[in-house]
């Protein structure tokens, strides 16, 4: 099984183009509609795989000579979550753009501790394995996200 985290053939530019393309229809299919800061938070995400905290995101978008206020980073990020673009590492509290298909709500998250990288599992089976354990223990899930800290295929070489 190829590694889950993007290797040296990785076309980051399409990544882009695929990730935005998916965003707008998501919202548009949930009648949202993207604010202007919505779409840069999200780009400033996308610039490559790495969990960015509130406070990145922000000079991250200072340095593309964008300026917005950590309040206004916080408000986009709850849109992109909401609507599972945009995933949190609980561990670290930053966030990450998602890379995967479709609405993304409870996958699983492979955060490396060494570069910050994260890749996504979503495995269903995983994740219905989740829901039913839950429901069966009469707990009400809400949240169902799974975080695995190690080491991705380039840290564990080095
Ligand atoms: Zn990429
Ligand atoms: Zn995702
Ligand atoms: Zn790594």
């Amino acid at each position: 099984m190829p590694s889950l985290f993007p290797d040296i053939t990785h076309q980051h530019n399409a990544c882009i183009e695929s990730a935005k393309t998916r965003a707008f229809k998501l919202a548009e299919d949930a009648g949202k509609k993207f604010g202007a800061n919505q779409v840069r938070v999200l780009e400033a995400l996308l610039q490559d795989h790495r969990a960015a905290s509130a406070y990145e995101i922000v000079e991250r978008m200072a340095e593309s000579g964008k300026r917005l206020q950590p309040v206004q980073v916080y408000r986009a990020l709850d849109t992109l979550m909401e609507l599972g673009l945009v995933h949190r590492v609980q561990s670290i509290n930053a966030y990450v753009a998602c890379t995967t298909e479709d609405a993304c709500h409870n996958p699983q998250l492979l955060f490396c501790s060494s570069c910050k990288r994260v890749a996504e599992l979503a495995n269903n089976t995983i994740s219905a394995l989740i829901s039913k354990t839950a429901k069966q223990s009469q707990f009400k899930l809400e949240y169902g996200l799974v975080e695995l800290v190690g080491l991705c295929p380039d840290c564990t070489d080095a």
